[in-house]
């Protein structure tokens, strides 16, 4: 028998340590998740020296992923104001602009579930840091309460007062906690086709059960402080179903008077319950309609009553609550089915003043079916096309998601600020101009591309001025308009337009992305740059970086290719839904075929903006992509580009 089988006995002797404050290193509890952290690295720096290459390395601060602006100091003599306000640095001009919220949990009643830790690692890692560092310890040690051991299997958080942190505290984010069924069952449901290993999701648990853990996400909920639970958000089915939605959204506009916008299949849409939900305002509804025809929605969705979501939409122009109408133009049936049914039901949606139709492209990944369920490429162009030529016709605008898909089939030149919508009753709609101008100028700035023209609209929105002059061109000819920022009206609203009601081809590439780009590939000294990123993206990037003086008659050799989604795989192709598996698969694969290990690869951070934490859909940290490919790998900060 060799050590590693020997077993201890009875007789041997018991080295016990007691868990006591004072054998701590700062003889003091920990006092926030800021704290263990923080006593953590004191702990391991007290055994190991941390090394890069051959270079000993002294550390004495560190930064959160959440929030890089702060230097929180490991060896401070005060901790309690070092661990609160840390040392504010520029660190770049790759500085975040915001971060979403974070941190978090819920302390266990009796007869409360267990949580997903991979959600946790995803939205507040600090639960997965204490499972971890929980389970070393057991591994080592046994626990005692009164002399006899205690066998643990479990953690809950403690005074939840603690985890609670910065957050834009959107009221609706309580509703989403109810989201988790759905009485319908649409063929294309994207809940169908999520993959085990996602983070987004928990366990389910009862109505009740989630009642009350929504009550104690409300106890906490501080809008006025912008300070929240962390979020746990992943399910994205029907709220209006919830036996307790309506206590919900009494209690979650007790608590704030932001717009709350809700998405719906519209199916509980009754006229009681818009009279109900006018109660409620400012409200906004996301209607997932897809079909104005009763029989094409009861195909597609199986909803039983299709009729209440379809006259739903008199009864919200009515009652005064704005609406978008959202298609996902199904490939069912003939594509000539297909295509009228999605322009009759953009008829019915214009009729009836909705704000805006959004067309979501038809999407499904590999967990929803392995073999090809339609001809890609064709039904992508053919709705694409349809929708372009009809556009014009109708007064609500019409968007495509993903709006980078149409600007890369139709657009020669990328990144215009043409004007593709005008929201009824905005203040673009008042100043007659139309769909199809091109903004060269707002008030006295000249417009050079669509990123600048929607910067300059929505700090417009946020101002309190009367009116703008803008200038735009119109088939070849330069106009003057006046833009009336305060004669609006229905279906127009300022809290949830961002544009003055102007509606554009997504979001367009900022020209700032292209300097942090150069800005990394300088700070690095970098030569040979891989830069991945989504088929739709691509040549439109390719296109600014061949216009920019940084990258000509440079000795810089940059390739921009296109990992394939194969966590999701299906026809998947947006780059914000590739994770960190994704792109260690494809940094490997193009060393071993090309023979050229790069000496930075550059990754977007949209796939890891989801809570701030740097985690991709399955809760995995970015970093992984370096140390699995022993490639530098540099983030370039950006909001998700499709909207
Ligand atoms: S309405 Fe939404 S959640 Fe419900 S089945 Fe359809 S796609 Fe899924």
């Amino acid at each position: 028998m060799n050590w590693k089988q020997t077993v201890s006995s009875d007789n041997d002797y018991i080295f016990r340590y007691r868990i006591d404050e004072a054998n701590n290193k700062e003889g003091g509890k920990c006092n926030s998740r800021l704290d263990l952290v923080k006593k953590h690295l004191q702990s391991i720096l007290d055994i190991v020296i941390p090394c890069s290459g051959d270079s000993e390395i002294r550390i004495d601060g560190f930064k959160l992923m959440n929030d890089r602006s702060l230097i929180h100091g490991l060896y401070d003599q005060d901790n309690e104001s070092a661990a609160s306000s840390g040392r504010k640095i520029l660190e770049s001009p790759l500085f975040r602009e915001a971060m979403r919220e974070s941190g978090g949990g819920e302390r266990n009643g009796q007869g409360s579930s267990f949580r997903s830790i991979k959600n946790a690692a995803l939205y507040e890692p600090t639960v997965e840091y204490i499972q971890r560092l929980l389970q070393g310890l057991l591994d080592l040690v046994e626990l005692e309460s009164h002399g006899k051991i205690v066998k643990v299997d479990a953690f809950r958080l403690k005074d939840l007062s603690q985890w609670v942190e910065e957050s834009s505290c959107d009221p609706a984010d309580m509703l989403g906690y109810l989201a988790t069924r759905c009485n319908c069952n649409c063929v294309f449901c994207y809940n169908k086709g999520c993959p085990p290993s996602l983070a987004l999701t928990n366990p389910s648990k009862s109505p009740d059960e989630e009642f009350r853990e929504v009550q104690t996400r409300l106890k906490y909920f501080y809008p006025e402080k912008k300070k929240n639970l962390f979020t746990s958000l992943g399910s994205s089915f029907e709220a209006f179903i919830h036996p307790h939605f309506r206590e919900v959204l009494q209690e979650v506009r007790k608590k704030s008077d932001k717009l709350i916008r809700i998405t719906t299949n519209g199916s509980t849409l009754t006229e009681e319950m818009i009279d109900y939900l006018l109660g409620f305002n400012p409200l906004h509804l996301d209607v997932a309609l897809h079909s104005s025809s009763t029989h094409r929605r009861q195909r597609l969705m199986h909803d039983k009553t299709p009729e209440i979501a379809i006259k739903s939409l008199p009864l919200l122009r009515k009652a005064g609550i704005p609406y978008n109408i959202v298609i996902v133009p199904w490939p069912d049936g003939s594509p000539e089915e297909m295509l009228d049914d999605m322009e009759k039901t953009i008829d019915y949606a214009d009729e009836n003043d909705a704000h805006l139709v959004e067309i979501s492209l038809p999407g499904y990944s590999k967990y929803f079916s392995e073999r090809e369920l339609f001809d890609h490429d064709f039904t992508w162009e053919a709705i694409a096309r349809k929708v372009k030529d009809i556009r014009y016709k109708y007064q609500v605008p019409i968007v495509i998601r993903p709006a980078m898909y149409e600007e890369r089939l139709f657009c020669n030149q990328k990144n215009l600020p043409e004007v593709i919508g005008i929201v009824k009753g905005s203040p673009g709609s008042d100043s007659s101009l139309q769909p199809g101008d091109i903004l060269t100028k707002i008030g006295s700035n000249v417009i050079h591309n669509r990123p600048q023209a929607r910067t300059l609209l929505s700090i417009l929105q946020k101002n309190e001025i009367e009116s703008v002059a803008i200038e735009v061109l119109r088939k070849g000819r330069t106009l003057d308009l006046l833009l009336n920022l305060n004669k609006t009206s229905y279906p127009y609203s300022r809290d949830i337009d961002t544009h003055l009601g102007i509606i554009f081809m997504g979001t367009g590439l900022r020209g700032g992305y292209l300097e942090s780009l150069e800005y990394l590939i300088e700070k690095k000294g970098a030569k040979n740059i891989l830069f991945l990123t989504s088929i739709l993206i691509k040549p439109l990037l390719e296109k600014v970086m061949l216009e920019s003086p940084f990258f000509r008659g440079r000795a810089i050799d940059i390739k921009v290719a296109v990992p394939p989604n194969r966590f999701l795989g299906g026809n998947i192709c947006m780059g914000d839904l590739l994770v960190v598996q994704d792109y260690i698969d494809y940094i490997k694969d193009y060393i071993n075929s090309t023979d050229v290990k790069p000496d930075l690869v550059v990754i977007p951070s949209s796939p890891f903006n989801l809570s701030g934490w740097g985690r991709d859909l399955t809760g995995r940290v970015y970093m992984d992509i370096e140390r699995e490919t022993e490639v530098p790998v540099e983030i370039l900060e950006c909001q998700t580009i499709y909207d």
